[in-house]
């Protein structure tokens, strides 16, 4: 069987208790997915929808800090795992499985088995939207994971420099090839506006955009370097949440916007 055709006739499991499931992909570490992720499902949230986050970055799971969750989940009949509400968004994250500074050094097998306990064990309730985020990368725990579960769209986050955009374009690929509709790329950290209001692009310009457009794919829109957004990370409250009138929380509600309009 050649790899094409192997890849189209995979099983794959949709998420119980959800309507649609969209991860958030990123090709390098430290782009800021996970600030997406988060930010974003709280833009969903204050556009009336149910939302739910899956944090499957097995090798650095952010979930429990970004969101603050303090306490580990509890499991229903001693299997299924029930997931932890907090500002009004049901989380689950594989950080709960470990304590905090320990390295992941898992191997394949045991990262497919992880996610598909992740798919089919959590008690996710009436969800309109799960988000995922993703693990970073093209490799074998992307693709396994693209494979596994039944995902109704990624959205692709990256920063503008050449050296990130080099992966993004490698992650299109690889979605493309797995039938994975991409909803579209966010450029993150895209400028830095000083007091004076000049914008600082740090990065490069329109990196993103440029791929975007190359591949035939939606830009959905640019995040600026924000001192508040690294702030409320930190403390473990989105900046949606903290300050839903900020003007970064605007630049993700109106991605919030166009994502919310292809799912009826
Ligand atoms: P990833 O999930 O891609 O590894 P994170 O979301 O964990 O990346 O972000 C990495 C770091 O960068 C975090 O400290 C986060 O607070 C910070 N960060 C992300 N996006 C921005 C931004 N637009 N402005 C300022 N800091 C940011």
């Amino acid at each position: 069987m050649d790899k094409k055709t192997s890849l189209k006739n995979v099983k794959k499991y949709p998420i119980n208790g959800t309507k649609y499931t969209i991860a958030i992909s990123s090709a390098k570490g430290g782009v800021g997915k996970s600030t997406f992720a988060t930010n974003f499902a709280l833009a969903l949230k204050s556009l009336n929808c149910n939302v739910g986050i899956l944090d499957a970055d097995i090798y650095g799971p952010s979930l429990p800090k970004m969101m603050c969750l303090n306490e580990k989940p509890k499991a229903e009949n001693g299997k299924n795992l029930i997931p932890i509400e907090q500002y009004g968004i049901q989380c689950m994250s594989i950080g709960f499985l470990v304590d905090e500074e320990t390295p992941m050094i898992w191997r394949g097998p045991m990262v497919t088995s992880a996610i598909k306990t992740f798919a089919q064990k959590v008690l996710w309730k009436d969800l309109d939207f799960i988000i995922v985020d993703m693990p970073p990368g093209t490799g074998d725990t992307q693709l396994t994971f693209s494979q596994d579960i039944k995902l109704d769209g990624v959205i692709i986050v990256s920063t503008p420099q050449e050296v990130a955009l080099l992966d993004v374009k490698r992650g299109i690929k690889m979605f493309d090839k797995l039938n994975v509709p991409i909803l579209g790329l966010v450029d993150n950290m895209s400028f830095f506006e000083s007091a004076d209001g000049e914008k600082h692009k740090i990065f490069g310009e329109d990196g993103v955009e440029k791929v975007a457009n190359d591949f035939k794919k939606k830009f959905l829109g640019k995040i600026p370097i924000s001192i508040d957004l690294r702030i409320s990370a930190d403390e473990g409250k989105p900046l949606v949440e903290k300050d839903l009138n900020h003007k970064i929380s605007k630049n993700f509600i109106e991605i919030a916007k166009k994502i919310k309009v292809s799912f009826p």
